[in-house]
């Protein structure tokens, strides 16, 4: 055995991911678990069957690296049916094994150690470990309790020039922020004006609710070269376990993602991929049936967790929403998150694991990707909540 430790100092101060370490948890006591962001019913049968088509047809060597033709194609219909966006199928879109591997390709890909990374907290976890491992700098602004709107003096004074980059989750997870259109102008010019590339993460752009519109930032006047716009079929299609992500953006911001991405996986799953494209290819009707399907879950959703008498940020996008437990007894959000699926069998995660900078230590958040009957089953099992409250 070697003396030293195996896992590098880097990445030791991170420990277990929480969404791992609450789904055991969820696990170990039989809870329903609202904590990590997975849905509990299927994604479509056209999408499976499409996938099992691939692979009896011989699908089953590597994909093109960049990304498969064919999906690479239906990106380009899809980003140009919806937001206007003209992209090139061989040089302007790139395949990751899900967003997560995209993410960490246009770090990897775009970063040099002493570079500054502006983003915001509540963080998704995955964000600064990342730009640790690249020897980045986080330079992290805060989206804060009640309603988590930026505060662009405070974003402003993190821009200088060592920043390299803007990595920006629209609609946001864990909040349910979604930047609005002068708050994204804002940042836009921020970043023109520093010379600052930017990657998105948008993998819930099709969860918006209450009229609020998802803008891609790649969409504002002068942002379409300076922008890798990165996405997710997992959460659109439901099938988060095949980790099929994109992006996609100007041939040189592609290139560096895809400069990472050839050492990380080299390519990703084939049939999953040519799956997908199908996928891609549904008209403006499947959008608006799974925003209506999620519109009801977050009604469940929401008046549970008031019935329950936990305030609540009525989230705009997403499929999570942080409640406050500020006003019950308990020592911090994960006493309460570990206390709730041992005595309630309710399983939610403590945002504090989403925090870097501000102390934030009464906030958890809820997932409703779940089926309506899932999410009712829970949101019974949460109400002895309202007694103790009032103790
Ligand atoms: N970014 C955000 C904000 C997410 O919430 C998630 C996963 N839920 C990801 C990236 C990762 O997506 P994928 O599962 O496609 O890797
Ligand atoms: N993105 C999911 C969430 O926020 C979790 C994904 C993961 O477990 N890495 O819950």
């Amino acid at each position: 055995m070697c003396s030293r430790p195996a896992v590098s100092k880097t990445l030791s101060v991170y420990g277990t991911s929480i969404f791992a370490e609450m789904s055991a948890l969820a696990l170990e006591h039989e809870a329903i678990n609202l904590g990590q962001g997975f849905p509990d019913f299927e994604g479509p049968e056209f999408i499976k069957a499409a996938a099992v088509e691939a692979i009896h047809g011989g699908a089953n060597q590597y994909a093109r690296s960049q990304g498969q033709p064919e999906l690479c194609a239906a990106v380009v219909q899809k980003v140009q049916a919806q937001y206007a966006l003209s992209r090139d199928p061989a040089s302007e879109v790139g395949v990751y094994s899900g967003a997560t591997e995209g993410l960490a390709a246009g770090l990897l890909g775009m970063l040099e150690p002493g570079d500054e990374v502006v983003t915001f907290e509540p963080v998704y976890d995955s964000y600064i470990p990342l730009m640790r491992l690249v020897g980045a700098v986080p330079r992290v602004a805060t989206l804060r309790w009640p309603d988590f709107r930026m505060d662009l003096d405070e974003v402003r004074s993190l821009f200088n020039d060592k920043t390299r980059l803007l990595l920006l989750n629209t609609p946001h997870n864990p909040t349910g922020t979604v930047f609005s259109r002068q708050e994204l102008e804002q940042l836009a010019e921020l970043c023109r004006t520093h010379d600052v590339l930017v990657l998105t993460d948008e993998v819930y752009e099709h969860l918006t609710f209450d009229g609020a519109e998802h803008i891609p930032m790649a969409t504002l006047p002068g942002m379409a070269g300076r922008v890798l716009s990165l996405s997710s079929t997992g959460k659109t299609f439901s099938m988060t376990g095949w980790k099929i992500g994109y992006a996609h953006g100007a041939a040189d911001l592609v290139a560096a993602a895809q400069a990472a991405h050839q050492f990380l996986t080299f390519a990703t799953a084939k049939p999953f991929q040519l799956a997908m494209a199908k996928a891609l290819a549904v008209g403006p009707s499947f959008y608006e049936e799974f925003r209506a399907d999620y519109t009801a879950r977050r009604t469940v959703l929401l008046e549970g967790l008031s019935a329950a008498g936990l305030p609540v940020c009525r989230p705009q996008g997403t499929y999570f929403a942080m409640a406050n437990i500020g006003a019950l007894d308990f020592e911090n959000d994960r006493h309460f998150a570990y206390w709730l699926t041992e005595n309630l069998g309710v399983t939610c995660i403590p945002a504090s694991s989403f925090y870097v900078k501000h102390e934030e230590q009464k906030l958890v958040r809820f997932a409703f990707c779940k089926a309506v009957d899932t999410l009712k089953a829970a949101m019974d099992r949460l109400q002895p909540l309202a007694n103790l409250g009032q103790l």
